[in-house]
């Protein structure tokens, strides 16, 4: 049988359709790649495998930038959530960020639509067996292929073959994947879906170190069967926010206005959730449209948010896990995996934080056409009987059903050191890994480096130098940075701190620091980069304003202030003085000194560079400084073990890792500043 029915030799293969996938798919094709993409299963295109949640500290800001590069995470978002936060509001600027439930199965859906209709992009199902590296006589034209290297054949479960210049995998928890629940142990890459164990017997076969991590999702319980009189209700936002930067581009205003226009047409612009009406819900009973025109109302502008709740663990369900802890994988040794600290089982913190008396958990919504609610804070793996008694001892949860059990992931990961700063793997050029494989956890952080690899594969393709992004650019340069000079031990999930240079790395300017980038790249269009650059100008413009504006105490003067609620001055002050003060919003102040009007988001930029100044110039210091040390590239040629003065911890580590600039080094674990002095001295050699 002729297996090679494909003649297309793609620019760009990509392995698994998760968030990851999606948006390296989408990224190399948008680059102008051939690209195709192969997944286990297309209806679950970009699938929330735990938590409908997008978003929260640090992770907002990813998808912020993801944004800003032209991804699609924060669109999706906008155009499917059924509420949405701005977290940290009382804080600082640096660590504000948006979460958003979304609507899980409308997410996939819309993810779906939006990639069939991206130009030379391929969806097909499959389950990749194998990769094979095609040598100079393979069919591939070597001529054709970049840096002299052939590419690639992968040969799915029904034996086809798909050829191409570059490869990512980005196959999350399917590699070798186990799901537990109690006693109850299967073959899952996650709960309802096979495992992927001939790709990881195969990737193990060709020489990348595997490791073992584990993770968990809690059960979804029936939203019929709650009571929601006895819980916390927690509202979504009442203002308008969007994770998106732009929606002025051509094609993004067009589906708004699609989209509402649909929704006006039906009555439909401002719709109340699908929750059953037989609940006593503190939200709008349901008086929605027939479901025919589902999910159309929701893609529009701003809409209802549908809330969420809370409720406690007992001292009676405590009882009950502790009496249940030998049936618990996670103690009885079932369960070898690493699991993500930060994130932990609800028997784990119930045996580590014994002296708690309860546990909050929010009962989350999955949808707007859904009775199934997720239980967040209550990961398990507990057998199915626990879970089902440890919930209906809670008042709200008394009648409770489960609808799926909460269930605990065993999978593979490749380990640390594998990949270079561009998610290239070092013993494989043209391979790029992305996603959960990596070692890391979460949606966002896997769309990230799917982004990435996706930017890089299609360099690689059109045999360009690779885009890396620093940690003081971009959340996604620290990420990838940590991924590549850290020993991962556990899942990776970003926090803001890990980010050194975070004053600077904030959600509301993910664009003036990354669509410049995104232009060169082709990823968005120029009219969005002309956006980004008037609001640039115009920030400056404002800034240099309230510089200028000198403000002298007067009677006058200071009743004008007085009048807005700005305590008076008794000597000169700039426009920009008076904002420093904490108490002072642009407003008053434009109000009392009749400054000139400006959009909210060249506002925003002027207040906080007035505000936080100070702060900015120390810190744009001490990134020169790291720049510096960065733009130090250490040789390939380097040979760590005969370099005299280098301790044995930093030969090994170094030979083991490479890193490729004195920066990379200096951020190495095991390496110390004494490491660094020896290895600029070598340099200067
Ligand atoms: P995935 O989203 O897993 O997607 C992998 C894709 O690869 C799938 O589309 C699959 O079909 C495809 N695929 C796999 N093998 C092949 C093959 N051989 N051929 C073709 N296609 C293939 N994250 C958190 O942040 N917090 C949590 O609490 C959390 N809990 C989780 C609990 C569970 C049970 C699971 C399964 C995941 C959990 N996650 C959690 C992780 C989160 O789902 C992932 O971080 C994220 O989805 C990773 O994205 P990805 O693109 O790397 O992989």
């Amino acid at each position: 049988m002729n297996t090679n029915l494909h003649d297309t030799i793609y620019d760009v293969i990509v392995i698994g359709a998760g968030h990851a996938g999606c948006e390296a798919a989408n990224a190399a094709a948008r680059m102008s790649c051939q690209t195709l993409l192969l997944t286990i299963d297309l209806d679950k295109l970009a699938h929330m495998s735990c938590n409908p949640s997008i978003g929260g500290p640090a992770k907002g800001h990813l998808v912020r930038e993801i944004d800003a590069l032209g991804g699609l995470m924060a669109k999706i978002t906008d155009r499917t959530f059924i509420q949405i936060r701005l977290l940290n509001e009382s804080k600082g600027p640096a660590v504000q960020a948006l979460r958003a439930q979304a609507d899980k199965r409308l997410y996939a859906k819309v993810m779906k639509e939006t990639l069939e209709a991206v130009p030379n992009l391929d969806l097909k199902q499959a389950m990749v067996t194998q990769i094979a590296t095609l040598d100079g006589t393979s069919q591939i034209d070597p001529t054709a292929t970049p840096h002299g290297h052939p590419g690639f054949a992968v040969t799915t479960h029904t034996g086809r073959i798909f050829r191409g210049r570059a490869l990512i995998v980005t196959t999350g928890t399917f590699l070798r994947g186990r799901a537990i629940t109690g006693e109850a142990i299967w073959g899952a890459g996650r709960a309802g879906e096979a495992p992927s164990v001939a790709l990881g017997e195969d990737l193990a076969a060709r020489g990348f170190p595997l490791v073992r991590l584990k993770t968990g999702t809690p059960p979804r319980i029936d939203a019929r069967t709650i009571d929601f009189n006895k819980t916390e209700v927690q509202e979504g936002s009442t203002v308008p926010l969007w994770f998106g930067h732009y929606y002025q581009e051509g094609e993004d205003k067009e589906t708004r206005r699609r989209d509402s226009d649909i929704g006006d047409q039906y009555g439909l612009t401002s719709r109340s959730p699908s929750l059953p009406v037989s609940m006593s819900l503190p939200v709008p009973s349901y008086s929605g449209p027939p479901a025919a025109v589902y999910p159309l109302p929701m893609l529009g502008g701003w809409r209802d948010q549908l809330p969420c709740y809370l409720v406690h663990t007992t001292a009676e369900f405590h009882a009950i896990v502790q009496a249940n802890l030998a049936r618990a994988p996670m103690f009885s040794g079932v369960i070898e995996g690493v699991g993500p600290r930060y994130c932990p089982s609800i028997e784990d913190k119930i045996v580590r934080f014994a002296d708690k008396e309860r546990h909050g958990m929010f009962l989350e919504p999955e949808g707007w056409e859904t009775s199934e609610v997720y239980v967040q804070g209550c990961n398990t793996s507990l057998p199915e009987d626990v879970q089902w008694a440890m919930l209906r001892t809670i008042p709200a949860l008394r009648r409770v059903e489960l609808m799926r059990p909460g269930y605990a992931i065993e999978y593979d990961a490749i380990a640390t050191g594998e990949i270079g700063p561009s998610l290239e793997a070092k013993r494989q050029p043209g391979l790029f890994l992305a996603g959960q494989i990596n070692g890391t956890t979460g949606y966002e952080e896997a769309a990230a480096q799917g982004l990435i690899a996706g930017i890089n594969a299609a360099r690689h393709a059109h045999s360009k130098p690779a885009v890396v992004l620093r940690r003081d650019q971009a959340y996604i340069g620290v990420l990838i940075d940590d991924l590549v000079t850290k020993e991962i031990h556990e899942p990776y999930r970003m926090f803001t701190s890990r980010a050194e240079h975070r004053l600077m790395l904030r959600s509301d300017n993910a664009d003036l620091r990354l669509t410049p980038i995104a232009a060169e790249l082709g990823l968005v269009a120029q009219g969005r980069a002309a956006a980004v650059e008037q609001k640039r100008a115009e920030s400056e413009g404002l800034i240099e304003i309230l510089r200028g504006r000198r403000v002298f105490p007067s009677a006058a003067t200071n009743a004008r202030l007085e009048q807005v609620g700005i305590a008076p001055i008794h000597t000169e002050a700039t426009a920009e003085d008076l904002l420093r003060r904490p108490e002072v919003g642009y407003e008053q102040l434009r109000e009392a000194l009749e400054l000139p009007n400006a959009p909210a988001h060249v506002v925003e930029q002027a207040v906080i560079g007035s505000k936080y100044g100070g702060y900015l110039v120390k810190q744009q210091r001490e990134i020169d400084r790291a720049i510096r040390m960065e733009t130090r590239r250490l040789p390939d040629t380097f040979d760590y073990a005969a370099i005299r003065g280098l301790r044995n911890e930093a030969r090994q580590v170094l030979s083991r890792v490479r890193p490729a600039t004195l920066g990379q080094a200096a951020r190495l674990a095991g390496i110390n500043p004494a490491d660094i002095a020896v290895l600029l001295v070598e340099l200067e050699r």
